[in-house]
């Protein structure tokens, strides 16, 4: 029983946290689908926000983030390397294509837009995805590939940048 009004709103609390979990229990059960949903468009409304907060403390707690890493990396190494690769991997995605890597493989089932083998990477249409600052990363600007594609177009994209700057006068001789 409670006995103080602190501990009457602590047990309050508790109560209607279990309720709430209830709740909750049961409307999952019931409709797991939308409940599935529901939880994917929280996550993704909250995500960057999250992403940009972490970075900040991360910056801000240098000397605490190097302390917890190194205690990882020294319990398990294997898992430490393959938390370095999602995280390099995460970077790249947020850095290269605006976060949208997944969505855009989704969207095409996984598969290279070109010959509809396996894609392996996302390729920027106006070819400045990877050497400006800035990429331009609209989704209508990225498009996934196979590696042989992806070596095809750019090898392409370079043929046509040497005759159109070497011999576009003979080009236009021609035609
Ligand atoms: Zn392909
Ligand atoms: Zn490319």
């Amino acid at each position: 029983m409670p006995t103080s009004s602190a501990e009457y709103k602590r047990e309050y609390r508790k109560k209607n946290a279990e309720k709430a979990r209830e709740w909750n229990r049961r409307y999952r059960a019931a409709h797991p689908e939308r409940a599935r949903e529901s939880v994917k468009k929280s996550r993704a409304r909250n995500q960057e926000a999250f992403d940009a907060y972490q970075r900040e403390w991360r910056r801000a707690n240098r000397e605490k983030v190097r302390g917890y890493e190194q205690k990882v990396k020294d319990k398990d190494p294997a898992a430490w390397r393959e938390r370095r690769r999602q995280y390099a991997r995460a970077e790249h995605d947020r850095r290269r294509h605006g976060g949208l890597s997944a969505e855009l493989f989704q969207q095409h089932g996984g598969l290279c837009a070109s010959c509809r083998e396996p894609a392996a990477l996302i390729h920027h249409i106006d070819g400045k995805g990877t050497t400006v600052a800035h990429p331009n990363n609209a989704a209508e600007n990225q498009v996934p590939l196979c590696h042989r594609c992806h070596r095809g177009l750019h090898a392409a994209i370079r043929r046509q940048a040497l005759s159109s700057s070497a011999n576009s006068p003979s080009l236009s001789d021609s035609s």
